[in-house]
């Protein structure tokens, strides 16, 4: 089978893209090694344990793609607030939405929905999805790419995108480098149930062995009590917190958490996720372009990392259109490079950002704590530079997609 252009990985990010595509008059396969099945939502039942904190640029992205009803007919949660603040010291930063005369800061929303109000607009759109299709060989013939699946099947295109996650295997297959290193930190993610609500704020503490973060949760039978936690900390300290029973484990999180939101009462299964940052040296070559966790992984502490793969997403769609219209060729270096140019620095500097805030709360010296301790008080008096902090991560300013513009 050929195509113009084929996405290797159906997740949020290459959902997204084909979407964003989708009036291209290109002929666009979509391939993804999982089922690629909606399941019927039940307002009530248990949540899924990853969740993203989408920003309104990733939540506009998802309305121009005709995919956000879908999503908020199912289960988001708004947040006004954000509280950040450093358990070993008197630091502390308080966010409001209001503070920029918007209504929500942005919105936690399990994956898996945001994933199936994807789904549900790709298959209205009848675009060419390709489930259970994994990727296990990749090689140029001619000009084109020839993928090989599992099963034999064989797919090319002149132009591939992966879009395949943080172990993207085009990216490995095409040979592209990437830089990465461990943050000796895992993170445990799960829902608890608190004794006090959660006030629609996303609650961050910073302890010694890392942050560990508190996002509000909607259910339809409860009164603000459920909490997505991302709880980061060494790999020894994850496996002690892992083989608690559910009791113990409730009692330690709520304790470095400072019983802020007072108990916790109940916890669903932990899952623990090694952290690695990665990022790819290149996101683009001839006729490869790479977005989403393929081409970057982040520290889940700024909770920014689908948020970036949205943007990837959109600026490669309006790159790829423009080119179109002026009736380049697609897979040209000299066009991809234009998505790079525009996604890379910013990419680069969240990136960034992360890790000095992760290095700044793991340092131990008394005057580096010192400095943050009056730094996040500073920030917090400094009404101008915590609103820009909210602009940018609202997605109100910078270089946005058309996608993403107000
Ligand atoms: C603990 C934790 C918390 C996080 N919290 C947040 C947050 O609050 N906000 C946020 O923005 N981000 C957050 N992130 C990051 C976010 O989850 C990722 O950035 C996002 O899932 C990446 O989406 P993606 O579509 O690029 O990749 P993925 O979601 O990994 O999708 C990749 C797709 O490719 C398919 N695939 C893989 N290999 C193949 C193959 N060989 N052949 C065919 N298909 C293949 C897979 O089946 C999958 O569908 C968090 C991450 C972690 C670890």
């Amino acid at each position: 089978m050929r195509a113009d252009l084929i996405i290797v990985g159906a997740g949020m990010v290459g959902s997204a893209l084909a979407l964003a595509l989708q009036h291209s008059g290109l002929q666009i396969l979509l391939l993804d090694g999982g089922p690629l099945s909606v399941k019927p939502f039940d307002q009530s039942a248990a949540f899924e344990p990853r969740v993203s904190a989408l920003s309104a640029a990733s939540q506009r992205i998802l309305e121009r793609l005709g995919a956000w009803d879908g999503i908020a007919a199912r289960r988001t949660s708004p947040y006004g607030e954000m509280q950040v603040w450093d358990g070993s010291g008197t630091g502390q930063v308080h966010f409001s939405a209001a503070s920029v005369h918007a209504e929500v800061l942005g919105h936690i929303v399990e994956n898996r929905v945001v994933q199936d109000g994807l789904l549900d607009a790709l298959y209205e759109a009848d675009l060419g999805l390709l489930p259970g299709a994994r990727l296990e060989q990749l090689r140029r013939s001619g000009d084109d790419w020839l993928l090989t699946l599992t099963d034999g099947r064989e797919l090319r295109a002149p132009l591939v995108i992966a879009a395949d996650g943080a172990n993207s295997a085009v990216r490995r297959l095409a040979g592209c480098a990437t830089r990465e290193w461990d943050y000796l930190h895992h993170a445990i993610v799960t829902s608890v149930r608190c004794s006090k609500p959660h006030q629609q704020t996303a609650w961050q503490r910073f302890t010694d062995d890392g942050p560990l973060a508190f996002l509000p949760l909607a259910k339809a039978d409860d009164a603000e009590h459920w909490c997505s936690i991302v709880w980061s900390t060494t790999p020894a300290e994850a496996e002690r917190l892992m083989a608690l029973d559910d009791a113990a484990f409730c009692h330690e999180l709520g304790k470095a958490f400072e019983w802020r939101l007072g108990e916790v009462l109940e916890s669903d299964p932990r899952h623990c996720i090694p952290l690695r940052q990665r990022h790819a040296k290149r996101y683009v070559e001839p006729g490869l372009a790479l977005i989403g966790d393929a081409a970057h992984t982040i520290h889940p502490l700024a909770g920014q990392g689908v948020n970036l793969g949205f943007l990837d997403a959109a600026v490669l769609a309006e790159v790829l259109l423009h080119a179109l219209e002026r009736g380049e060729n697609l897979a040209d270096i000299k066009v991809l490079g234009r998505f790079e140019r525009r996604r890379m620095p910013h990419n680069l500097a969240m990136m960034a950002a992360m890790e000095g805030f992760e290095r700044l709360f793991q340092a131990d010296p008394l005057p580096l704590r010192w400095l943050r301790n009056s730094g996040l008080n500073l920030v917090d008096g400094a009404n101008e530079a915590k609103a820009l902090f909210v602009r940018q991560a609202l997605g109100l300013s910078g270089d946005l997609p058309e996608l993403a513009r107000l």
